[in-house]
């Protein structure tokens, strides 16, 4: 598309979005005030939960319905519903899905937030506030709206449109979310998932995450009565014989850990990623005495868990080699971990998801968004994961794009700017109408 035809177009999307926009607004309030927590989520009840992802999909389908637009609600499991979107084009052009999340993680401690309410979608300061705001029911919704803006500016697209609002993202569930969506055959040439992509920059292009993967350590001590410390810690003690704290050992292999997370620091590079992104992340330690929280006992376990986020040019299998060299390494410094090695074991994977940077979807994506909002697109690697992975993985080339900032994802006080929703809704629906081309 010659400069200037992009910029009338961009011009007229703009208007378009520009009158849906306090729309958007109450929508996506809308969408907060309903607690759609992952009900698989760790900690959390099922039953009490399941249900408020297929409300937030079916607040889509009727947002849309009506605007000729196809609509798909259907679900793997009662409550758990996806919405699938499509703004059919005449078939001579790339189709393309919009893809984001209506599963958010638990709002914690009610009284921690602002508005005294995880769930409030109070609007304010102009921002939209709750859980999921930034992560990513904002993404979702500007998309949404992106959808009603082509269609408001009248065109007929040459290639479908799909919008993929699914279930489950938080916690991997991609086979009843987006590989549910691709299995139904929702598929399409290229896709862009709504993630908030700031930092560093607000809607940074982003069409690399790299891998994560999570392991537990488990450290095994000795029980006996904590007077006996001394005897087994000092020189002249009878040592191992009468007891072992669990939870000195695993500081000795957090130690190591923490060594070579430094080393990562220093020599893992990428040229889309900051230094120092790629990290052995400890986020539960536990020692005690087996089965007691009581300190009047030498701590007979420990568990070390941790969450790796790794280079995405590495293969997992060399990762989870390296991590498991370490510990051994340190096990064999240590005379009672040599007899009684700390045994490693591997949890959730996701893989890295990476498209070319001189991909069509990552130049057409820069361009929509310069068009869209007059400042140059940034492409940067993201810190963490979403469901492009799954995309990819399907033989979709995916990126991700989207309002807010990820500090606030998980954050008390979560919330998003209402100018980057705004935003990022006419880069959607700017890149929609030149990637379908127009019939
Ligand atoms: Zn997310």
């Amino acid at each position: 598309m010659r400069s200037t035809d992009r910029e009338t177009l961009a011009h007229d999307l703009g208007n378009a979005v520009d009158e849906l926009a306090a729309d958007l607004v109450q929508a996506l309030a809308g969408a907060i005030r309903i607690a759609s927590v992952t009900p698989t989520y760790p900690g959390v009840a099922y039953d009490e939960h399941v249900g408020g992802e297929g409300r937030v999909s079916r607040l889509i389908a009727e947002l849309l319905r009506g605007h000729d637009i196809e609509i798909d609600v259907f679900g793997e499991a009662v409550g758990r519903e996806n919405c699938v979107a499509v703004l059919r084009g005449s078939g001579t052009g790339r189709s393309l899905i919009l893809n984001g999340h209506v599963d958010v993680v638990p709002g914690g401690n009610a009284e921690e937030w602002k508005h005294g309410d995880p769930f409030s979608g109070a609007v304010e300061d102009g921002a939209v506030w709750g859980r999921g705001a930034c992560d990513m029911k904002g993404g979702l919704i500007a998309q949404a709206f992106a959808l009603l803006a082509v269609r408001r500016l009248g065109v007929e697209l040459a290639g479908d449109l799909v919008l993929q609002a699914v279930v489950g993202e938080e916690v991997m569930e991609h086979t009843l979310g987006t590989s549910a969506c691709i299995a139904r055959g929702h598929g399409a040439d290229a896709a862009v998932v709504g993630e908030p992509s700031a930092p560093p920059v607000p809607l940074a292009v982003v069409p690399v995450t790299p891998g994560v993967l999570r392991f537990v350590v488990h450290i095994e001590g000795r029980r006996t009565h904590p007077a006996m410390r001394g005897m087994t810690i000092h020189p002249g003690g009878d040592g191992f014989a009468i007891g072992v704290n669990a939870i000195d050992k695993a500081f000795q292999i957090y130690a190591a850990l923490r060594l070579r997370e430094e080393e990562w620091g220093l020599t893992k590079r990428h040229p889309l990623f900051l230094p120092g992104q790629f990290v052995i992340h400890p986020g539960v330690v536990v020692g005690s005495p087996r089965g007691q929280l009581d300190p009047f006992f030498i701590a007979d376990q420990a568990t070390l868990d941790y969450i790796v986020i790794y280079h995405p040019d590495e293969q997992v299998d060399d990762v989870r080699a390296e991590i498991e060299a370490v510990v051994t390494t340190a096990a064999h410094l240590d005379g009672w971990l040599r007899e009684h090695p700390p045994r490693v074991e591997w949890r959730h994977h996701w893989p890295p998801s990476q498209v070319a940077t001189d991909h069509p979807i990552v130049t057409a994506t820069c361009l929509a968004h310069s068009a869209a909002t007059g400042r140059e697109a940034q492409t940067v690697g993201w810190s963490a994961v979403h469901d492009g992975t799954f995309l990819n993985q399907a033989g979709v080339p995916a990126i991700s794009y989207g309002p807010g900032d990820v500090r606030w994802a998980h954050a008390t006080d979560e919330h998003v700017a209402i100018s980057e929703l705004i935003a990022a809704c006419k880069t959607y629906a700017l890149l929609a109408v030149e990637w379908c081309g127009t019939a």
